[in-house]
């Protein structure tokens, strides 16, 4: 098991505390749209003020060139404030006279929330003099932001190494998650890959595949494969230059464990009415692109799934968001939520489709973190958590 700092390893009583977390949410036009991941950072804040911190927050916030007002934090920091019911003052710069200026001039009990860390080149370079004028900013640091903790940036890996620092309540929670997986899961452990695209998962497929008991693969991905076994996919989604790597996969000693889709649900374009039928998944017609896992493979995956032990989810079946072909999403969610198993939901995509489906209860850990995980599950650790350690 990792052993590593929490919150029960700092003083914080009258200090300042820096917490980098992940309030990466979307915004449009200056409106925060899901605040799930603001909401997610609360417990970590909030114990922090209870026990007499002076808090002070960071994130990033999409992907600005620079500093540019349409990321301000300025209206993440106001919800923020709104959910947990404290006062929060946002800071004119991440980790300048404006930082400085706001933190000593907040009373007890208000949050500062720093500017967009990505308005600063250095932030993504981990490079060492914002590191040092971040750790300058706080007397300790915690690092919440499992999402970015695949990262070694200066807000996340630099800041961590220059004053006392541990993971926050919900980072530590992912830790303790992954460990389950990583660590000795009860078996059967089955995984569930879907999603856009195979090139961003075959490093977890490799990693995994010598772990697993079983590899439930969907989505636009499960095309590749197919397509690496000689099937016929049309005009599905294919990354042929993965073919060779995918089938040396297939091939190799746990190739079997790899479970495929023997129907699809396919469309003549893609688009969301356009008309749709089964077919199997080896044989799909030239001018047609599966775009959900059909009815039978429905059936074969939940009852995988429904007999799991240890099971991992990451990826849609399908284009979920498609009325048409978001079944094969909600049946496998259905049988996710219904494994008396231990349960881990991770992926921008899945989870939300858990959660629009109303079902992000009914697992057993939904995780913050989507290429954070995988990454996790890859290498078994990451430069976030590397840096908490204690042995
Ligand atoms: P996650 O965010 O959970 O890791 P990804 O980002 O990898 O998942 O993939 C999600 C996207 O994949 C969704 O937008 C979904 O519409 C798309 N997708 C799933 N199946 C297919 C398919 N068969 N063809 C095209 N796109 C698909
Ligand atoms: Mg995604």
């Amino acid at each position: 098991m990792t052993a590593f700092r929490t919150l029960e390893d700092l003083d914080v009583a009258g200090r300042r505390v820096l917490v980098r977390a992940d309030l990466n949410v979307p915004l449009q036009e200056g409106v925060v749209g899901d605040d799930y991941r603001i909401r997610a950072s609360l417990p970590t804040i909030n114990e922090l003020r209870d026990r007499g911190a002076r808090v002070v927050v960071c994130s990033h916030l999409g992907r600005p060139k620079g500093a540019d007002p349409a990321y301000s934090m300025g209206p993440v920091a106001a919800r923020l404030g709104e959910l947990g019911g404290f006062e929060v003052v946002t800071a004119a710069d991440v980790a300048g006279e404006g930082a400085q200026a706001a933190i000593a001039g907040a009373g007890p009990g208000t949050v500062v929330v720093l500017e967009n860390t990505r308005f600063e080149a250095g932030e993504t370079k981990n490079d060492p003099a914002l590191a040092d004028a971040l750790a300058a900013l706080a007397d300790a640091f915690v690092l919440d932001a499992f999402g970015s903790a695949h990262r070694a940036h200066a807000s996340t890996v630099g800041v961590a190494e220059r004053i006392p620092s541990a993971a926050g309540r919900l980072l530590e929670a992912e830790i303790t998650a992954f460990d389950r997986l990583l660590h000795d899961p009860d078996r059967p452990y089955v995984v569930v890959l879907g999603g856009a695209k195979v090139s961003d998962k075959l490093g977890v497929i490799r990693a995994l595949l010598p772990k697993v008991d079983a590899m439930l693969v969907g989505g636009a991905m499960c095309f590749t494969l197919l397509a690496a076994e000689g099937y016929h996919v049309g005009a599905s989604r294919v990354e042929e230059d993965r073919v060779d790597d995918v089938r040396e996969v297939l091939d190799g000693p746990d190739g079997a464990k790899v479970m495929l889709p023997e129907d699809v649900v396919a469309a003549e374009e893609f688009a969301a009415g356009a008309p749709h039928r089964v077919v199997p998944a080896g044989r799909i017609p030239g001018e047609a692109m599966g775009l959900d896992i059909g009815p039978e493979t429905i059936e074969r995956f939940s009852a995988v799934i429904r007999g799991a032990d240890t099971l991992f989810w990451n990826g849609p079946m399908g284009v979920f968001e498609w009325q048409a072909f978001a079944a094969g999403t909600r049946r496998v969610a259905e049988a996710v939520a219904s494994c008396g198993g231990y349960t881990v939901a991770g992926g921008g995509d899945s989870v939300a489709a858990l959660r629009a489906f109303g079902m992000d209860g009914a697992v057993s850990h939904l995780s913050t973190g989507g290429g954070a995980g995988l990454e996790l599950l890859e290498s078994g650790s990451l430069p976030g958590i590397d840096v908490l350690k204690t042995t």
